[in-house]
């Protein structure tokens, strides 16, 4: 047994098998070209002989028609050992933002599940995110499904779903280490003034920049002090001048 726990468990009484998926390989996006409610309906009707694990709607919405312990039918040969997800559009229509969100939940899900790696599937014998007509005849021929707009979709849909698996490289920014307090006091204009500066500027205050010493002017000092207790501070964390907690706040970049 294996349902996705934030899909809608709607499941079909015929129209599948039961058992019989040897491995899987990943998941393949297709078009309905119709709607959820239509798909849902169409599923259960005997004369169909094609169902798929998932399905998305427009705004949004995730149904679960088939457990993926079990085959669905939607993409012939390929059945075996490939997942299969709907999507509710007509042929040429692109994904909305809202259904790559749900297809990129439930390919980070079907990686976690079965060790799927998070990537556009290179073909029937790859792994990953494919497609219906990735399959060819084999997989029953359907050239337009899901369309060349949402092919192209694809890699952001991994990228989605690799920062839900937490395994996309989160840039790291470098922020220069507090300098101490007595630097400011004593410094000149240097370099990371003038970062600490525009910081400042950014965060509304007037900028540290005039003069070739330590020029805070009154104005600047009562500038930086209201700054600082819009953050919370008191005391002498809230003086007009930079104090360990000033410097964390503003996160300078390094220079
Ligand atoms: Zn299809």
């Amino acid at each position: 047994m294996a349902k996705y726990s934030k899909a809608q468990w709607r499941p079909i009484p015929i129209n599948y098998t039961s058992g019989g998926q040897s491995s899987v390989r990943g998941l393949v996006v297709h078009i309905m070209a119709g709607t959820l409610a239509g798909t849902d309906s169409w599923f259960r009707n005997p004369v169909a002989r094609a169902s798929s694990h998932f399905g998305t709607g427009k705004t949004g919405a995730i149904y679960q028609w088939v457990d993926t312990a079990n085959r669905a039918w939607a993409q012939a040969n390929g059945n075996s050992s490939w997942l299969s997800i709907e999507n509710e559009g007509k042929g040429g229509d692109a994904l909305t933002s809202a259904q790559m969100d749900r297809i990129a939940e439930v390919f980070a899900w079907v990686h976690k599940t079965y060790g799927v790696p998070l990537q556009v599937a290179s073909g029937t014998s790859g792994k990953g995110l494919g497609y219906h007509a990735m399959g060819g005849s084999s997989w029953g021929g359907h050239t337009q499904c899901p369309g060349s707009r949402i092919v192209a979709q694809l890699p952001q849909i991994v990228a989605r779903a690799k920062r839900l698996a937490g395994s996309a490289p989160v840039p790291k920014p470098s922020y220069a280490p507090f300098p101490g307090a007595a630097y400011f006091k004593g410094s000149p204009r240097s370099a990371l003034i003038t970062a600490m500066g525009k910081r400042l500027v950014a965060e509304g205050c007037s900028a540290y920049s005039s003069g070739p010493g330590p020029q805070w002017t009154e104005s600047d000092r009562k500038s930086y002090a209201k700054w600082q207790r819009k953050q919370g501070f008191g005391g002498t964390d809230a003086d007009g001048w930079p104090g360990a907690k000033t410097w964390a706040a503003l996160k300078v970049p390094t220079v």
